[in-house]
């Protein structure tokens, strides 16, 4: 009975965690070309590579997060380590963990810093496309910097980024400003008198996490998804954020605005947008799409100026923003299957197939020591990317195991290519075949 059993279990197949994905090949290919092309941005505008935990203890989202948002209450794969008794939580969004680091490690104490990293999320949402339990971040974090500048560096990297990956037409930037905390205050006070009224309130109590939010974090309710929620935030009579700022504050928000236009960048302000987490102040911005459905934001940021502090470090200015990489890939990927020509598209093919399929003779075991030989000349002096094919087969399923991989050019060596110090290429794309002298190879125009 108890081996039935063992060997029925050693049968059942595997799966994945829901909302955690595998990405096969033919996507993690657009996944690398995505990733060079923003690391090589970030490191032209002189930013820095930080690499951080997955883990961090349980309180430094409480405490960053803030405990009345969606990620804190209700998203958080939070654990107890058995073996310490250390109460733990998989990151749900990488700025806490960077904070956390630059104050450690006194990143920020002598100089100001602009930092970038990539990697996994968590968060237990209902997967859905756009929205998983696992995903992927781009981050991006400045330390130090106070005015408007940093701000428009972030936003131009992200302009610059959409048109590298041919989406400049797909995303399109909303900003507005959250001012100081003083100011919010008195701004929260109004806000929560204009939902108390009663047919407002009807509406705020239907929804739970709204009535629950109404004393504890009234702004959170503007970016509520709930569509009655966005139709009564359109209200002429509800309050407006800006109307509650300093003079500094709303000079600052039309500095910005006046760099964006000098800088050609097309934005909306949308004074209904105050972001997710409690930590930001002034400045926020999204970067949104209409192609995703209600997954829209591909890119969002701001400022965050009173989070170090918090976290207990020495009070510092910082900006940043974080974009959902799986967001991103989707769009790429879909524009990539309405026009198969575009550059991004041609980026990833290049990377995928071989320049140089070579296929040798099984049955003589000369070529097949020549076969590796020349695919290392070919790598390291030409620089191509060379696939042996150690599969063996007859030269006729060999050229269509070439054909399939997409590959430009084939080399063939039998045994008399062996015998006489020759090989045969061929261009898969012509059907063009010459034969070469091997110690000719490199100066050969692949
Ligand atoms: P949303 O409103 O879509 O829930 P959010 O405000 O929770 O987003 P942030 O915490 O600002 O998102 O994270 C920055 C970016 O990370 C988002 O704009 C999005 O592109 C991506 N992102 C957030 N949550 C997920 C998720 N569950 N799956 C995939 N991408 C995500
Ligand atoms: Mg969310």
């Amino acid at each position: 009975m108890e081996n039935s059993n063992n060997n029925k279990s050693k049968k059942q197949q595997l799966q994945s965690v829901r909302g955690m994905n595998d990405i096969l090949p033919s996507e993690a290919f657009y996944w690398e070309v995505l990733e060079n092309i923003v690391k090589n941005l970030l490191l032209s505008h002189a930013y820095s590579p930080i690499r951080l935990p997955i883990v961090e203890p349980t309180p430094l989202f409480k405490r960053a997060i803030g405990e009345i948002t969606d990620i804190v209450e209700k998203e958080m794969y939070s654990f107890v380590d058995s073996l310490n008794g250390e109460t733990l939580t998989l990151r749900p969004e990488g700025t806490a963990g960077c904070v956390r680091a630059v104050i450690q490690h006194h990143l920020a104490t002598q100089q100001n810093q602009k930092l970038f990293y990539i990697g996994p999320m968590f968060r237990h949402e209902r997967p859905q496309k756009g929205r998983y339990r696992q995903f992927t971040q781009i981050g991006v974090e400045t330390f130090g910097y106070d005015d408007a500048n940093i701000e428009l560096e972030l936003i131009l990297i992200g302009a610059k980024l959409w048109k590298a990956l041919g989406l400049q037409d797909n995303i399109r930037l909303e900003i507005n400003t959250l001012g100081e905390l003083h100011e919010r205050k008195n701004f929260r006070e109004n806000l929560i008198k204009f939902f108390e009224i009663p047919q407002n309130l009807e509406i705020i109590k239907q929804d739970a996490d709204a009535f629950r939010r109404l004393y504890t974090n009234p702004l959170r309710i503007l970016d509520s998804k709930n569509p009655q929620i966005g139709e009564l935030c359109q209200s002429p009579q509800m309050p407006k954020l800006f109307d509650f700022l300093g003079e500094n504050s709303q000079t600052q928000f039309e500095n910005l605005q006046n760099g964006l236009q000098k800088l050609g960048i097309p934005f909306s302000v949308n004074s209904r947008l105050v972001r997710g987490l409690d930590y930001y102040n002034r400045t926020v911005f999204e970067w949104i799409t209409n192609d995703l459905g209600t997954q829209g934001t591909v890119c969002a940021g701001g400022r965050y100026d009173g989070l170090v502090e918090q976290l207990g470090g020495k009070a510092t200015t910082a900006c940043g923003f974080a974009m959902g990489v799986e967001r991103l890939i989707a769009l790429l990927m879909d524009k990539d299957k309405q026009n198969s020509k575009n550059n991004f598209g041609n980026l990833v093919e290049n990377l995928q197939r071989p320049d140089v399929f070579v296929m040798y003779d099984k049955n003589c075991q000369d070529s097949e020591i020549l076969a590796m030989q020349i695919a290392e000349n070919l790598r390291e002096i030409k620089n191509l990317k060379v696939l042996v094919n150690f599969g063996g087969g007859s030269f006729k399923s060999q050229f269509k195991k070439a054909d399939a991989s997409k590959a430009k050019f084939a080399i063939i060596i039998g045994e008399s290519e062996v015998a006489n110090n020759v090989v045969q290429i061929k261009n898969l794309q012509t059907q063009q075949q010459s034969q070469i002298l091997i110690s000719e190879i490199c100066n050969y125009e692949f």
